[in-house]
């Protein structure tokens, strides 16, 4: 017995479709024989006694006392035996020349009576053989009518049929064991690497990340198995990124704590004067600001994650925000003597939440600052596109990002060098902001020459919006 899962369940639909096929395939086979062997010794019977009456007029002797047996002389057929009937269905003679005193009440009697060709199978009484009756009424002169019934044995061609029949089952029941051997490789080529796979998963599930589904499997199998290993490869990948961002977080704490705590003591101890207190003290503000910075980026994100992030929406002037984001960036970029450009026109709005955007800005100029050399410019520009978008660009000539990196840079925690300071959430939290305002952020860089990221956001013109 086949275990219960989906090998049985192919094997059975295979040989339940073929032996429902086969069984409806060999009885329509082999009662369409049947019909045609029965109809053939029929019509054989019917055509003779067609031929037998045309001679009636000439062969009988009307006067002669023998009429009976000149009647059975010229009726008669070989492998056939002939009775004389009155037209009540009593036997007055026959070819054997055995006349049991018996009254046919088959039903050709009385079809024969009503001038039709009778035609009866059934078990002979008596003998219990399988025959054909085939009865005509013939009238001889204008008083003697008779019944004319020919008999003939079936048991010759039910034998046959029989013998047929056997062959049938015999071919099917080969058909049924090919199809069983068939389905089961079937089954087993679908099953097996289902096992494989279902086995390799489990390993995943408590937490083996490293095992691979192995095997050349193809079409949706094949699918499925490499869309397991390639999930496989994703979460190694993202508990790396997650395993760099607590590192690199951890660093990100504690150089400002370090800074805190070193200066907070520095000052407990006393006997400064008030300009290096004021520096200690100013030290400590600063790094308490990074850190809520810090806090607050994954904050935002974790807010992002679970949807929880309302935006504040109104109309917002682009250019005004930008002239903001370049002033709060100013003093960084003055450190590496970097120029900040904004070109934009007059009147440009968009609506959304000013503070969130800003946000975005501020971390994409943030980053320009970041990877761009001393003495180099930014230009932060925005510009229409249709009537119904808008782009605000930020361009740097810095370091520039690879092809590899360049579709991974607004992953969460994703940094192409952890050593650089930051979270690797600056992008990723920019992004989803865009989105949220039904935009979109496309990068460019080139490796070595500068980075280009567009944000689009939908255009307002301020005319609708007052009206
Ligand atoms: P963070 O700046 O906190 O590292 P981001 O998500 O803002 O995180 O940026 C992810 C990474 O993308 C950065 O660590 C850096 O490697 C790369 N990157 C972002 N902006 C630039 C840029 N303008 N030039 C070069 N590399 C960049």
């Amino acid at each position: 017995m086949i275990k219960k899962g989906m090998r049985r369940q192919i094997v059975l639909h295979y040989i339940l479709v073929v032996f429902v096929a086969l069984l409806l395939v060999e009885t329509i086979f082999l009662l369409a024989i049947r019909t045609y062997y029965y109809n053939s010794i029929y019509s054989k019977i019917t055509t003779h006694i067609s031929v037998a009456e045309t001679y009636v007029k000439y062969g009988i002797d009307e006067r002669s006392p023998n009429q009976l047996e000149q009647l059975l002389e010229l009726f008669n057929m070989e492998f056939t035996e002939l009775e004389v009937l009155t037209l009540k269905g009593d036997i007055i003679t026959s070819s054997t020349g055995f006349q049991p005193d018996r009254t046919i009440t088959t039903s050709d009697v009385p079809e024969a009576v009503g001038g039709n060709i009778g035609r009866w199978v059934g078990r002979q009484a008596g003998t219990n053989e399988n025959v054909m009756a085939v009865s005509k009424m013939v009238q001889i002169n204008a008083h003697d009518t008779y019944v004319l019934r020919y008999l003939t044995s079936m048991e010759g061609v039910n034998k046959n049929l029989l013998n047929l029949t056997l062959l049938s089952i015999g071919i099917g029941m080969a058909v049924v064991s090919i199809v069983l051997v068939f389905s089961f490789g079937l089954a087993n080529s679908i099953v097996r690497p289902l096992n494989n796979i279902t086995a390799v998963s489990a390993q995943m599930a408590k937490g083996k990340f490293t095992t691979r589904i192995k095997g050349d499997y193809r079409y949706e199998i094949g699918e499925l198995a490499s869309t397991l290993n390639y999930m496989a490869d994703e979460i190694v990948r993202s508990n790396q990124i997650k395993d760099d961002f607590i590192s690199s977080i951890s660093h990100e704490l504690r150089t400002p704590l370090t800074s805190i705590k070193g200066w907070s003591e520095t000052l407990v101890s006393g006997g400064y004067d008030p300009e290096e207190t004021k520096l200690g003290v100013g030290i400590i503000s600063r790094e308490s600001d990074r850190l809520i910075g810090l806090v607050e980026e994954i904050l935002d994100f974790s807010k992002l994650q679970q949807n929880e992030m309302k935006l504040s929406m109104g109309q917002v002037d682009i250019k005004v925000l930008l002239q903001e984001t370049l002033l709060n960036i100013w003093a960084k970029a003055e450190k590496k003597r970097i120029h900040l450009l904004l070109e934009c026109e007059e009147t440009i709005f968009t609506r959304g939440d000013a503070n969130r955007l800003k946000q975005v800005f501020l971390n994409l100029v943030d980053n320009a600052v970041k990877f761009s050399p001393e003495d180099s410019s930014i230009v932060l520009s925005a510009e229409r596109l249709s009537s119904t978008e808008m782009a605000v660009t930020v361009r740097d000539s810095g370091i520039g990002i690879s092809e590899a990196h360049l579709s991974r840079v607004r992953d969460r925690f994703f940094q192409v060098d952890a050593l650089n300071g930051g979270t690797g959430l600056g992008l990723a939290i920019s992004q989803q902001i865009v989105e949220l305002h039904h935009g979109k952020l496309e990068m460019d860089s080139e490796l070595g020459k500068g980075t280009q990221v567009t944000v689009i956001l939908p255009l307002v013109e301020v005319e609708q919006e007052k009206s």
